[in-house]
């Protein structure tokens, strides 16, 4: 009936134990300010081994409850059925010195009710690349899931990349612990109500709406209607700030779109180096539907499903109220995804002709290569008076690129115009824009050197990219060494990342 080996009915958690990593376990990194800020622990915890066999799922503290959370989820604009925590274990529920409440949850900590055909296990490059973006997206300002260590085993191998030709290899197992206020996805509902469990659905809504929406009144009849708008809103916001930092998803399942409204499942993800709006970083996404430029409105196809999941639960009242929600979402992501653009042209107000100013400049980095990052950067680096200057913009490699569009001396003076308008000098300029556009992300060749390290046990890069990503808005000497902020390699160009994982 169902795509699976284990069908779960009436269930939103299966207690399943965690089935430990076995061999030689080595400590890849641990987030210091993950572990102190959010469970209270002294970072040099992490060297222990109590801390060590934890993260490998061999030793729980006491109190812990390992369960793995069902959902469905739409792969690629298809309903996929059940999918579920396949190779992940949340363990409980910790509340901090500061009253916060955070759910610690193991990646590659074995099979469950819903590994289907996978071995519930998880490599170290993927791991790696989950472990890195995860913190480097938080201090960037994109919200997001946490990562707090990062363990790997000398001995414990699992199968990857089988090919029909035989092609196949194995790679070293690992275990991230993520962190996160919870784990809810779409995918939540959307597997209770294709089954047809609407009694499940309300529980599971009230149940989230207390504790994870207490602003919302759970006497209030309209109440799914405002946690619908919030889910929405929180999402359509995080995309916002996607888009600012050049931030790839590459696999926008209904499955990964967490309804916190954070960045959840680290895979094919990719940060733009060179800019062109159609970037797909996801080598089996073979129609782009995850490109750049397409994640807003997926984000809002993914926020049509919810309000379909949740239909089950809704009164014909509640179900107008949801459209009506849904009508505005466009015009306020268009909104958001404005303002944060103006943000990194150091600019705070909306004004006529706001839209072809951003547009013009994505176009001229789009016909010069010109790299996303660095341009916006060298940008604010610069005082507008000098933008037009030759020698000046020859010293900044990626404004030097994009100054050689035909167009660029025009944007030039209507940017100058626009400055003028809002009547901001350079100094103030220069301030807000270096606040909001960083010098370091977790490019996928960095994050591949840093991988290719690690696979001989040297963690020294994997976790100097912790180090630099903890403050990516600052000049880092090491990493401005190792060309962090450069052009990137050739070996780089058009780099994709497998699913694989
Ligand atoms: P993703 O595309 O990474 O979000 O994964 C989709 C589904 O596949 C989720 O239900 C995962 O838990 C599951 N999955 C991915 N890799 C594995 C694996 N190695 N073992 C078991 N389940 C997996
Ligand atoms: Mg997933
Ligand atoms: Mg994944």
């Amino acid at each position: 009936e169902y795509n699976v080996p284990v069908a779960v009915k009436n269930a939103v958690f299966s207690k399943v134990p965690t089935e430990p990593l076995k061999g030689k376990l080595h400590l890849v990194c641990a987030s210091d300010e993950a572990l102190s800020d959010i469970f209270d622990l002294d970072p040099k915890v992490s060297e222990s081994e109590d801390f060590i066999n934890f993260v490998a799922g061999i030793y729980a503290p006491e109190g812990t409850m390992s369960v793995s959370h069902r959902y469905g989820g739409y792969q690629f604009g298809f309903w996929a059925d059940q999918l579920g925590d396949g190779r992940a274990h949340i363990l409980g529920e910790y509340v901090n010195s500061k009253g916060e409440s955070w759910q610690p949850q193991l990646k590659g900590s074995g099979e469950t009710p819903y590994s289907r055909f996978g071995d519930g296990r998880a490599v170290l490059r993927s791991s790696i690349r989950e472990m890195v973006a995860s913190e480097a997206c938080y201090y960037l300002g994109i919200p997001t899931t946490r990562a707090g260590a990062l363990v790997v085993s000398d001995d414990h191998k699992v199968w990857r990349d089988k090919t029909y030709s035989g092609m196949s290899r194995q790679e070293r197992a690992a275990v991230v612990l993520r962190v996160a206020p919870a784990w809810y996805r779409i995918g939540s509902f959307e597997i209770l109500q294709k089954r047809n469990e609407p009694k499940l659905a309300k529980t599971l809504a009230d149940f989230i709406i207390k504790h994870h929406f207490p602003n919302i009144d759970l006497n209030n009849e309209d109440r799914y209607v405002e946690l619908y708008s919030e889910v929405a809103h929180r999402n359509l916001d995080m995309v916002a700030t996607w888009q600012g930092i050049g931030f790839v998803h590459g696999v926008l399942n209904t499955d990964n779109i967490s309804l916190l409204g954070l960045t959840i499942d680290y895979g094919p993800y990719g940060f733009i180096d060179h800019y062109y709006k159609h970037y797909v970083p996801n080598s089996s996404d073979d129609m782009g539907r995850y490109a750049f430029n397409r994640q807003p409105e997926i984000i809002l196809w993914n926020l049509e499903k919810f309000a379909v999941a949740l239909e089950p639960i809704l009164t014909d009242s509640n179900k107008e109220k949801i459209k009506d929600v849904f009508k505005t979402l466009d015009g306020y992501l268009k909104d958001r995804i404005l303002k944060t653009y103006l943000a990194k042209f150091g600019l705070e107000t909306i004004q006529d002709g706001d839209v072809s100013l951003v547009n013009e400049f994505l176009q001229l980095m789009q016909e010069t290569s010109a790299d996303f990052t660095c341009t916006f950067r060298q940008l604010a680096e610069i005082d507008k008076e000098v933008l037009l200057n030759k020698d000046i913009l020859g010293k900044k490699w990626s404004l030097a690129k994009i100054s050689k569009a035909g167009g660029w001396q025009k944007w030039v003076e209507t940017y100058r115009a626009r400055l003028l308008k809002e009547n901001v000098g350079n100094e103030e300029r220069r301030t807000r824009m270096l606040k909001v556009n960083p010098l370091y992300v977790p490019r996928n060749w960095i994050l591949q050197e840093a991988i290719a390290d690690a696979e001989k046990n040297d963690f020294y890069k994997v976790r100097l990219l912790l180090k630099i990503f903890r403050k990516p808005y600052e000049i880092n000497e090491e990493a401005e060494k190792l060309g962090y902020s450069a052009q990137p390699p050739s070996w780089s160009f058009g780099l994709k990342l497998s699913c694989s994982s």
